[in-house]
C-alpha cells in the first residue's frame, strides 16, 4: 500500500541533474530529527516545454536514492494531469496530483446535485470542527451552491482516479487532487463539502491542494495577508481531520501547498498549524532548484557566470512569451528588470545576489529572480551545452540547491527554525 509519510516535499528538478542535492536535503532533515519523504514533482506542461519524458524524472530519482542508500520512501509525482495527458506517466509514477481546476463551476446533473445535497444533511447548520476556534456555517444555499460549483469537478477527479487505479492497480499510487490554479480560493466550509464529494465518489486521496486566500506567485514569497492564511489553514486542518472521521478518507490526509517554495512569511503559520493539529503537509516547490542551478553557475564565475547571463539576456527577450502561461502566477515589473547590457557587466556576486532569495539583501530583484523562474525554456533550448555546464558545476551548484531546500525549506516548516 502507497502511503505518503506525515512530512513531504515536493522537489522539481527541472533538467533531472539534482536528484541527489535533493535528497541529500532530506537526509539532513532526518539527521536533525524529522522524516521528511522526498516527492519528485513534474508537470505535463514542463515536460512538454522540456520536452522531456516522465521516466527521466523516475530515473534520476531511482539512481540518487540508490547512491545515497535512503531507506525511506520516495515518490515520482504525475503533477497536474488530467484524463486527456495522464497515459504517458502512467508507467513511472507512483504519486498523481489530480488536476480539475478547468472543471470547477461546470455543472453537474441537476439529478447528481439533488441527491448529493439530501444525503448530506449532516453538513448543514453550525459545525464546530475539533481543535478550530470559530465554528463553520453551511447553510442549505451554501450546500447547494457548493455542490454545484464543485461536483462535476470531483466525477471528472473520479474518472481519472479510476483509470490511473485501472493501469496500476488499488493501493499502488498516491492521489491527490489539485484546484489550486482557479481563480478564487476555496473556503474552509467548501473544503469540507468537496472532502464529502471526494469520499462519495470513492477517491482514497493522501492530499488535497485547495487554492488558499492570497498570492501564491512562483518563486517570491507569499503576498497577503498572513493572519487570514493561518486562520484559514487551521480551519482546513480541522476540515480533513472532521472528513477523514465522517467520511472514511484515507488517516494520513493532508494539506497539499503548491508553489510551496520561497513562501517564507508563512512557513511559521504552517509549522504552528502542524503542531496544533498533529498533522503534516506536503510543501509542493518546483522551480526553486532551477534557480538555484542559474545561481550556481554565476558563483562558478567563468563560462558558468556567461552562460547565466545569456539565459537572462534571452529571457529578457522572450519575456512575453515564457510569461504568458504563467500569467496567474506571477507578478514582474518589467521597470524593475535591468537592461541585458547592464547584466553583462555584473560580477558574480551581482548576479547571485539580485537573484537569491534573500529578502534582507538591498540586491534582491524579485522581478528579475520571476522571469528566470519562467525561463528554463531558454536553457532547455540550449541542451548539451546547459548541461555540461551544469555537469562541470556540479559541486558548486549541488551546495546551492541543498542549502536553498534545507535552510529556507524544510527546516522553517518541518522544524520550525
Ligand atoms: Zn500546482
Amino acid at each position: 500500500m502507497a502511503t505518503l509519510g506525515k512530512y513531504s516535499v515536493g522537489v522539481g528538478d527541472r533538467f533531472a541533474h539534482q536528484a541527489k542535492a535533493q535528497l541529500e536535503a532530506c537526509i539532513q532533515a532526518g539527521k536533525a530529527g524529522v522524516d521528511v519523504i522526498p516527492v519528485w514533482n513534474k508537470s505535463n506542461r514542463e515536460h512538454t516545454i522540456i520536452g522531456s519524458e516522465p521516466s527521466s524524472v523516475r530515473a534520476a530519482a531511482d539512481a540518487a536514492v540508490k547512491e545515497l542508500g535512503w531507506k525511506l520512501p520516495y515518490f515520482c509525482d504525475a503533477d497536474h494531469i488530467n484524463l486527456s495527458t495522464v497515459e504517458r506517466f502512467l508507467s513511472s509514477c507512483d504519486f498523481y496530483t489530480i488536476d480539475v481546476a478547468d472543471y470547477i463551476g461546470k455543472p453537474a446533473e441537476q439529478s447528481t446535485i439533488d441527491s448529493f445535497v439530501k444525503h448530506h444533511a449532516e453538513l448543514l447548520g453550525a459545525i464546530q470542527l475539533e481543535g478550530a476556534a470559530q465554528r463553520i456555517e453551511i447553510t442549505p444555499e451554501l450546500l447547494n451552491r457548493t455542490a454545484a460549483k464543485f461536483l462535476f469537478a470531483v466525477q471528472e477527479a473520479g474518472k481519472i482516479y479510476r483509470r490511473i487505479e485501472s493501469a496500476k492497480g488499488k493501493g499502488a499510487f498516491i492521489s491527490e487532487v489539485s484546484m489550486d490554479e482557479t481563480d478564487a480560493a476555496q473556503t474552509p466550509a467548501e473544503l469540507l463539502i468537496i472532502l464529502a464529494a471526494i469520499a462519495d465518489e470513492g477517491i482514497p486521496i493522501q492530499t488535497i491542494a485547495p487554492k488558499f486566500s492570497g498570492r501564491f506567485n512562483k518563486g517570491v514569497d507569499y503576498v497577503g495577508n498572513v493572519g487570514q492564511f493561518a486562520r484559514e489553514m487551521a480551519l482546513d486542518m480541522a476540515a480533513i481531520r472532521h472528513a477523514v472521521a465522517a467520511y472514511g478518507l484515507p488517516s494520513n490526509l493532508k494539506l497539499s501547498v503548491h508553489s510551496g517554495s520561497d513562501k517564507f512569511s508563512i512557513y511559521p503559520a504552517i509549522h504552528a498549524s502542524m503542531k496544533q493539529f498533529s498533522t503534516g503537509v506536503h510543501l509542493k516547490t518546483a522551480g526553486t532548484t532551477w534557480l538555484e542551478e542559474i545561481i550556481g553557475l554565476a558563483e562558478a564565475g567563468g563560462d558558468g557566470l556567461a552562460l547565466a547571463k545569456e539565459i537572462y539576456a534571452e529571457a529578457f527577450a522572450h519575456s512575453a512569451e515564457l510569461c504568458a502561461p504563467y500569467a496567474t502566477v506571477i507578478d514582474i515589473d518589467p521597470a524593475k528588470l535591468p537592461p541585458p547590457a547592464q547584466v553583462d557587466k555584473w560580477s558574480s556576486t551581482q548576479f547571485t545576489s539580485a537573484l537569491r532569495h534573500d529578502q534582507s539583501s538591498p540586491a534582491y530583484n524579485p522581478s528579475l529572480r520571476q522571469l528566470l523562474h519562467v525561463g528554463f525554456k531558454v536553457a532547455a533550448k540550449m541542451g548539451g551545452r546547459y548541461l555540461s555546464l551544469l555537469e562541470a558545476n556540479e559541486a558548486v551548484i549541488a551546495k546551492n540547491v541543498t542549502e536553498n531546500l534545507y535552510d529556507r525549506h524544510i527546516a522553517p516548516v518541518f522544524l520550525g527554525r
